[in-house]
Order: C-alpha cells, then structure tokens, then sequence
C-alpha cells in the first residue's frame, strides 16, 4: 500500500480496521482511534460465503486471502508427508484425496495447480507414493463449472480439467463436512482430510450504516450511478462491496478486479468535481472480458466478439496477469519464476513456512 501511495503526497495509508461508521457525526471508528471524514469511500470486499453451515467453516479450508492460500500450500505439503507415513491405505487415500467445493474461477484454477502438482511433482519428489492414489475432486452446484462465463469456455475448462486428471462432479452440492467426509446432495460421499471451500462470497460490510436499509441478500450496500450509497451524500462504496444496478447489469457488476478498478478511477475525479462544486459523472462499466487458467498451457478467454481457448488463452492470461503486478521488480521475479517452472517442469515454492494445524 505504502508503495502504492508513496507518489501521492496527501494521502496518508493506516493499517487498522473500521468497527463502525457514524454517519451522523460523520466518524469513523477504528482499531487505532477515530477518525472524521467530509467524504467516507467504503471498499471493503467480501468475505467466504459458507451459507451458514458452520461445521463447514470450521473443518474447511477457504481460499480469499493470501494467508489463507499459504494454508493450503502448507495442508497440501503436509498431507503428503502424513499420506507417505500413514499405516493404513485407508489413512493414505484419505490424505491424498482433495475435495474444491465451487467450479468457478477460483476452483477450476485451484483443481488445474493441484492436478500440476499430482501429475509433475508427486512422481519426482515422493517416489514411495502411487500418483494414481492421489485424487482431485471438483463439486459445483451448477449443471457446468464456469457458470457466469460462456458454454464455450464451460464446456472447454471441463475438458482441460478432465485431461489434467480431475474428477468433475456437476449438479452437485456440499452438504456437510466434519473434517474427514464430505456429503453432497447426490449419492456421492467423499473421505478426504482436504476440502476447500471456493463456493462463494458474501459482502464484509461495516457496522453502523443502517445495515438492513442499505444491503441485498448479496450483502452489498446499493450506490447510485456515482458510488454514492443509498441515502447518504457523503458516503460511497464501490467494488465488491457495492451494488449498482443498471440496465445491463441489473444485479450489479460482477465482482471481479475491473468493476473496483473503473470505480476507483472514476470516483477518484468525481470527488474533486464534488469539492469543486461541478457534476459527477456516471460510471458506465467497460467490460474488458474474463478468463481463468487451468493448469500449464491451458486457459479459458471469453471476450465481448471472440472467445477462445487453449494455449494462446493461457498466453494472454499470464501476460495480462504479470502486467497488473505492481511494479517492476515483482513483474521480472515473477516472470523469472514461471519461466524456471515452465521449462522445469517444478514448482520452486514448496517450503512448509508455516505448518498448519487443523483442528
Ligand atoms: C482466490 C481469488 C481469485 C480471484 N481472481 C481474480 C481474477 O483472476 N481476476 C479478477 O478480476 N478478479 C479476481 N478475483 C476477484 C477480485 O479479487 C475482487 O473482485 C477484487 O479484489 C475486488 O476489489 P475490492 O477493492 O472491491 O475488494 P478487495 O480487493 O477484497 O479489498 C478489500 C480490502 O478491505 C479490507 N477490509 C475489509 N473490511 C475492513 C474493515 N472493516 N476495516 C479495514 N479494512 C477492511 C480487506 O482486508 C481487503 O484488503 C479473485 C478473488 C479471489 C478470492
């Protein structure tokens, strides 16, 4: 953030948490104090969905913050080792099958990088462990994985996956998990000492703004057209954690990079127009199109006119992905690392740094 913001003068960067708005004294308040504002611009995200299952919370392992992927990392590495130990085969399928709950973006890349490591890496570096033991289910509750993008790249990533090796379980939803099975709607019942849940999200608000007046079901405060919220002038919320209808996004824009990006920049010269006494602009969304990866060499590319699939989608993914790194040095190490991968066949990060503990 620091790095981010060290160009721009007057602004100022606080790690701390907001507990609560008061709108009416126009306050803040936060883990380090309170704070006043003339302008409030709320752009806290969203937060795992588990729909109110709490045993599922509980054993599983979520997949939105970088701590947590380092999490799944460390499970992951760890289950090896245990599966390499275990005195039962029982035990070793257990730890070896990994259950992802949700065929969207993050579960379909999540199943194709567990499928790499099955299929490049268990055969080199665990040579007393059967590959084919290991198992990689993926479980979407829709009749395809990808369901907000296109049949084409639905039907394709279902393919990708299934050469990778990963077991697509469709129209299938998870029930209950007590940290060794899981239970879905259909017949199917699964032990597995993994399941990672990637079935959705749900807005993080902040206490304090009339809660139920100003949010959906998806729990996103309603903005009008220039990110203000819904009876207050002087607050705005854009991303995430907003939701502005329109004509052609009558449930809100999707809740991907591009619609906080645009937002951001927008609401950025719409708050000096405001100061400086002139009109705001509307935000009309510019769709610049949406993929997903699966595995090496293969992603999925839908675009307004094209869409397409493969090794040029996958090209394009990594470009645009090493591109929107913040700063130079990231893109090169980054760059550096997946070309080492690439041509290695390996994974170079695979250090237990912080061995997690499952409950
Ligand atoms: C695993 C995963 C993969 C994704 N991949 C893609 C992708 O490939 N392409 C794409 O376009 N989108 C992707 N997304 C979605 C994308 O990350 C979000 O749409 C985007 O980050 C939204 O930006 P935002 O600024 O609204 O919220 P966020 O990026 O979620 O930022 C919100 C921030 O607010 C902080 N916060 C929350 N509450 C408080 C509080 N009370 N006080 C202080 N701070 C608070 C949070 O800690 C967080 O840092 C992915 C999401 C996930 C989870």
């Amino acid at each position: 953030m620091r790095k981010i913001i060290k160009k721009h003068n007057r602004s100022f960067f606080r790690p701390a948490e907001v507990e609560k708005i008061d709108a009416d004294k126009k306050e803040i308040q936060t883990t380090i104090g309170n704070l006043s504002y003339d302008y409030l611009v709320l752009a806290t995200g969203t937060k795992t969905n588990y729909f109110g299952n709490k045993t599922i919370e509980k054993h599983s392992m979520p997949m939105k913050e970088v701590s947590q992927a380092l999490d799944i990392r460390s499970l992951i590495l760890q289950n090896f080792e245990k599966a390499a130990i275990a005195e039962t085969e029982e035990e070793r399928l257990a730890f070896l099958n990994f259950v992802i709950v949700g065929g969207g973006p993050t579960g379909v890349e999540l199943a194709g990088a567990i499928a790499e490591l099955k299929n490049n890496i268990l055969p080199k570096d665990y040579k007393d462990l059967d590959p084919n033991m290991m198992k990689i289910h993926l479980l979407e509750g829709h009749s395809t994985v990808l369901p907000p993008m296109s049949e084409h790249a639905s039907r394709k990533a279902e393919l990708f996956l299934k050469d990778l090796g990963v077991i697509v379980h469709c129209n299938t939803q998870v029930k209950d998990y007590d940290g060794k099975t899981v239970q879905t709607n259909a017949e199917l019942t699964l032990k597995s000492e993994t399941l990672i849940w990637a079935a959705g999200v749900t807005g993080n608000p902040v206490h304090g703004l009339n809660a139920n007046a100003l949010q959906d079901r998806s729990n996103r405060y309603k903005v009008n057209a220039y990110n203000q919220v819904e009876g207050f002038d002087s607050v705005f919320a854009l991303g995430d954690i907003a939701l502005m209808r329109t004509e052609a996004f009558p449930e809100g824009h999707p809740q991907v990079a591009q619609p906080a990006i645009q937002q951001g920049q927008l609401l950025g010269k719409n708050l000096l127009h405001l100061i400086n006494g002139n009109p705001m602009k509307a935000f009309v969304y510019k769709d610049k199109g949406s993929m997903a990866t699966i595995g090496r060499n293969k992603a999925v590319v839908d675009l307004k006119h094209y869409k397409f699939a493969g090794f040029f989608a996958w090209f394009i993914w990594m470009f645009i992905h090493l591109m929107s790194l913040v700063g130079f040095r990231n893109r090169v190490i980054v760059l550096f690392n997946w070309t080492y991968n690439y041509i290695n066949f390996d994974k170079a990060a695979r250090l237990i740094i912080r061995p997690y503990n499952k409950s």
